[in-house]
C-alpha cells in the first residue's frame, strides 16, 4: 500500500493533465510526484520530505557479512538463516547490509545522521562526500551531528583522511554512555583529540533540538546507542541507528545473536520491543542498513515483523 502512493499520485495528476489539456511541464503538485517524474537522479542520493523538512538519503557503501554462523544468527540450526534468506529471494551465501546515512535540512542547520564508514576494512564504503556533493551539500554547512553510537561504520566519515575534522562546522551530537564508551575504546585516542572541542552529549531520551530532534533511548547494541525522532509538524521520521541490522533477518527473526551486538539479550529485546512500536504506530522508519535508501514501515506478521519498503 505504502508502494502505491506514489504511482496512485502520479497517475491522478497525469489523468488531470489530460483533462485539462495542459501541455508544458509537469506542475510540482507535490514532491512524491517529482520524484516518480524524474528518476533518473544520481544513484547514490535519494530525495524525501519529513513534513516540511528536506532530507536525503546519502550512500556511503556496502558491508557484507558471510553467511557461517559466525555474525547473523549465532547458535541457530545450520540453515536457519539461509531458509530466511531464501523465502525472501535473497542469496544465501552472504547477508548484504548497505550504508546511508541520512542529511535533513531545518531552516538554517543542515542536520547528519552518523557518517558512514569511511575506509573502515570491513566496509567497502567511503562514498559520504562524492554523494554529499551531488546532494548540493558542502561538508561546511553541515551544523550538527548525530552520531546513534560508536562503531567505525557510523563515526567513519567524522575525519578525513589526513586526520582534520571532515565537518568543521559542526557541532556533534552523542549520547553521554556512548561518549564514555568511545574514550575507554583502544585506539580512539585521534579520534577523540580530534572531535572533543566538538562534542556536545546528551542523556539517552534527551530532546535535542527541540520540535526538530529527540533522542530515543535504544542501549543494548551498545551502551549508550541512540535512536533520533526527527519531526515536523504531526509527520515524524525514526532513524532507528543498529536496532536493526539486516531487513530480512533482523526484522523477522528479533531475537535471534548477532555478533554486532555488545550486550545481545538487551540488544534482542531492545529490538523486539522497536519493532512492535514501529508496527502498531506505524512509524515512518529510516534504516541506515538497509537496502538504499532504507525508508519505510514495518507491520506485523503473526508473531513477528515484515519490513515494507517505500519509493518508487
Ligand atoms: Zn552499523
Amino acid at each position: 500500500m505504502v508502494r502505491l502512493h506514489v504511482p496512485a499520485a502520479l497517475s491522478a495528476l497525469l489523468l488531470g493533465v489530460m483533462l485539462s489539456g495542459y501541455a508544458g511541464p509537469l506542475p510540482a503538485a507535490t514532491h512524491a510526484v517529482q520524484q516518480a517524474a524524474s528518476p533518473a537522479g544520481h544513484p547514490d542520493i535519494f530525495r524525501f520530505k519529513i513534513g516540511k523538512l528536506d532530507a536525503v538519503a546519502l550512500k556511503d557503501g556496502d558491508i557484507d557479512a558471510a553467511n557461517d554462523g559466525k555474525t547473523f544468527g549465532v547458535g541457530q540450526p545450520n540453515g536457519a538463516v539461509s531458509a530466511l534468506l531464501a523465502a525472501a529471494g535473497q542469496p544465501t551465501d552472504v547477508l548484504h547490509l548497505s550504508i546511508q546515512p541520512l542529511l535533513v535540512r531545518s531552516g538554517k542547520r543542515v542536520l547528519l545522521f552518523d557518517t558512514g564508514a569511511a575506509d573502515a576494512s570491513f566496509a567497502r564504503a567511503g562514498r559520504l562526500p562524492v554523494s554529499m556533493r551531488e546532494a548540493g551539500v558542502a561538508p561546511a554547512q553541515v551544523t550538527d551531528i548525530f552520531i546513534s553510537h560508536r562503531h567505525q561504520d557510523h563515526t567513519g566519515g567524522l575525519l578525513t583522511r589526513g586526520g582534520a575534522l571532515a565537518f568543521p562546522n559542526a557541532v556533534i551530537h552523542i549520547s553521554a554512555p556512548e561518549w564514555e564508551a568511545l574514550k575507554k575504546d583502544g585506539g580512539n585516542a585521534a579520534l577523540v583529540a580530534a572531535i572533543t572541542p566538538k562534542v556536545e552529549t546528551f542523556e539517552p531520551g534527551a530532546t535535542i533540538l527541540p520540535g526538530v530532534v529527540n533522542a530515543v533511548d535504544v542501549r543494548g547494541h551498545t551502551p549508550g546507542h541512540s535512536a533520533y525522532e526527527i519531526t515536523s509538524g504531526n509527520e515524524r521520521l525514526l532513524y532507528i541507528g543498529d536496532v536493526v541490522h539486516h531487513y530480512v533477518v533482523s526484522v523477522q527473526r528479533p531475537e535471534w545473536t548477532v555478533e554486532y551486538d555488545e550486550d545481545a539479550p538487551a540488544a534482542q529485546s531492545t529490538r523486539r520491543a522497536e519493532l512492535k512500536r514501529m508496527a502498531e504506530n506505524n512509524e515512518r522508519v529510516y534504516a541506515v542498513h538497509f537496502p538504499f535508501p532504507g525508508l519505510g514501515h514495518v507491520t506485523k506478521q503473526g508473531d513477528s515483523f515484515v519490513w515494507v519498503p517505500e519509493g518508487p
